[in-house]
């Protein structure tokens, strides 16, 4: 199945029923039932019907997958290539990936329930941007001389790590696998991939048209099933490390995994509570409304750099509320395969609750619910939430401290730049913030005191300008996670450095 033309109208719903659709485990360049002895049923996001059913695999599969990378790094089909030759592999992948548009687009809105729009305009075309990056940079990270004489040569040289397990969450499934492949395959090492548990749609299908653009069997795994499958991984003597995007509750448990095996290294990528911080010299209040809007309930909320805690000063409060509930009315939940659908259903059944459940936390500990649609069904027994704005909040409700994950923004006023940090800082995340101001100094001040890896200051809802994706390295700080993932030094970090010093 190739992309649609651009323009064009799909049905998509048509498209979804003749998608053949299939889970199954891609060890060693084959195709493979899972092994745990136990069927995972899988409910649809749109409707709540069964979407699929698979095998889940056990820690017997990641052993065999395990044993398949290893093989492949030893013997070096892939590892020993020259890095430019990586890099032609890389490039067809993502020209591949780019053809198969539209298959990509529908397993992603099928798995996760986001729309179809987004997954066509984001998800596959941002996986593809990945895998382009990690092929661009992989054959640039040369070894460094740092002395040379008549009698010595001194040098730090870079190598790959050997088998790297991939472990992922389901808010982007096909992006955040192409994050862990791209870099981990660019710098020549192996991998087991080991996606979520709700999301096992992408995966194993990107891990065939691997295959079709030239990586050698072996090199890249895919290993379905329970957080037990990630739990062998994260414990395997032979796995040299673990990169994870996920909850800092399973990013924790990794970390005890890594102590108590082989010390593998790990790059955490975990959960965050972002602040959008708008001071009263903001530029276009009606601006501001857009990028709030856009940041806190785009995918539904349910992303890591979600803007979820809006910090507003107290005296444009309540003309900016007004702006934002009016931008946060338009966004009704349709059905994820609709083309004019632009905000879709949450993942889960289990999913939704934990949303809902906040919500009513928020009401019991006395936050004031200023925006809340009616209970939104686009199609029966489907996951829908619609958006909620809470104002009032203060920092001792649940709401203003942890991470929901789904379309919940709570409001807090501050009076003055000292107040807006503090607030800002005062959860365990540190993950990403966006700043509203005109004046540069205050930009640049408040920047400097806020903990996290990522920070935008006057975030349009469509940026123009900036880098392009993935260019960038970010990480979070505090227990949104350990390492950066992205641009050079995210490639760098699938790689050991050896010093070696060579004397005549
Ligand atoms: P999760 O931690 O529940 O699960 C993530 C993965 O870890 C799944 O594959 C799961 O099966 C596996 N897992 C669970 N327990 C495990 C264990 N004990 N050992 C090994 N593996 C285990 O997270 P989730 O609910 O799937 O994803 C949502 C979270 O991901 C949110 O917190 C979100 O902020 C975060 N996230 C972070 C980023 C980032 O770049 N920082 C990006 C996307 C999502």
């Amino acid at each position: 199945m190739r992309s649609p033309k651009a323009g064009s109208s799909v049905d998509w719903v048509a498209r979804a029923s003749a998608l053949p659709i299939q889970v199954r485990n891609f060890v060693g360049g084959r195709s493979v039932a899972g092994d745990g002895g136990t069927v995972l049923r899988k409910s649809s996001p749109r409707d709540g019907h069964e979407l699929y059913s698979f095998a889940v695999g056990s820690p017997r599969d990641v052993e065999s997958a395990v044993a398949a990378a290893r093989r492949a790094f030893v013997d070096g089909r892939w590892s020993q290539l020259p890095a430019h030759r990586r890099s032609e592999v890389l490039y067809r992948l993502a020209a591949l990936l780019a053809e198969h548009t539209e298959e990509f687009a529908l397993l992603e809105s099928l798995d996760t329930g986001k729309p179809i729009k987004d997954a066509v305009a984001f998800d596959v075309p941002r996986a593809s941007a990945t895998f382009r990056f990690s092929a661009a940079a992989g054959d640039k990270l040369a070894s460094q001389v740092y002395g040379v004489d008549a009698r010595s040569l001194s040098y730090q040289c870079r190598r790959p790590l050997g088998v790297v397990g991939g472990i992922i969450g389901w808010n982007f499934p096909l992006v955040l696998a192409a994050e862990k492949i791209g870099p981990a395959l660019a710098m020549g090492n192996s991998l087991v991939l080991k996606p979520s548990e709700l999301t096992s749609l992408s995966a194993a299908r990107l891990a065939q048209l691997a295959l079709e653009a030239g990586i050698p069997e072996g090199v890249l795994n895919v290993v379905h099933g329970s957080p037990e499958v990630g739990a062998a991984l994260a414990r395997h003597q032979d796995v040299d490390m673990i990169t994870f995007t996920g909850s800092s509750r399973t990013g924790k448990l990794l970390l005890v995994a890594s102590g108590e095996s082989n010390m593998k290294r790990l790059m955490l990528e975990c959960g965050g509570k972002a602040p959008n911080i708008v001071f009263n010299d903001a530029p276009d209040l009606a601006a501001v409304a857009d990028g709030i809007v856009a940041r806190a309930f785009w995918n539904q909320g349910q992303v890591c750099t979600a803007s979820s805690r809006l910090l507003v000063q107290e005296d444009i409060k309540d003309q900016l509320l007004q702006l934002v509930i009016e931008r946060a009315s338009a966004l009704h939940p349709g059905d994820p395969l609709k083309e004019q659908t632009t905000f879709g259903a949450l993942v889960s059944a289990g999913h939704r609750e934990k949303v809902l459940g906040y919500v009513a936390s928020g009401e019991h500990e006395g936050a004031r619910a200023i925006y809340r649609a009616g209970t939104p069904e686009p199609l029966p027994g489907g996951f829908y939430v619609a958006p909620v704005i809470f104002d009032e909040v203060s920092l001792v409700h649940r709401i203003a401290r942890e991470e929901i994950f789904g379309p919940v923004l709570s409001v807090l006023a501050f009076q003055d730049d000292e107040e807006a940090v503090r607030i800002a800082n005062s959860t365990i995340y540190g993950l990403s913030a966006i700043l509203w101001t005109r004046d540069l100094g205050r930009a640049h001040r408040v920047s400097q005191s806020i903990d996290a890896g990522w920070i935008v200051v006057n975030a349009t809802a469509s940026p123009t300008g900036g880098p392009g994706p993935g260019i960038l390295s970010i990480g979070g700080h505090k227990q949104s996670g350990i390492g950066v993932e992205g641009g050079v030094d995210g490639l760098k970090a699938y790689t050991r450095e050896s010093a070696i010093q060579l004397f005549v």
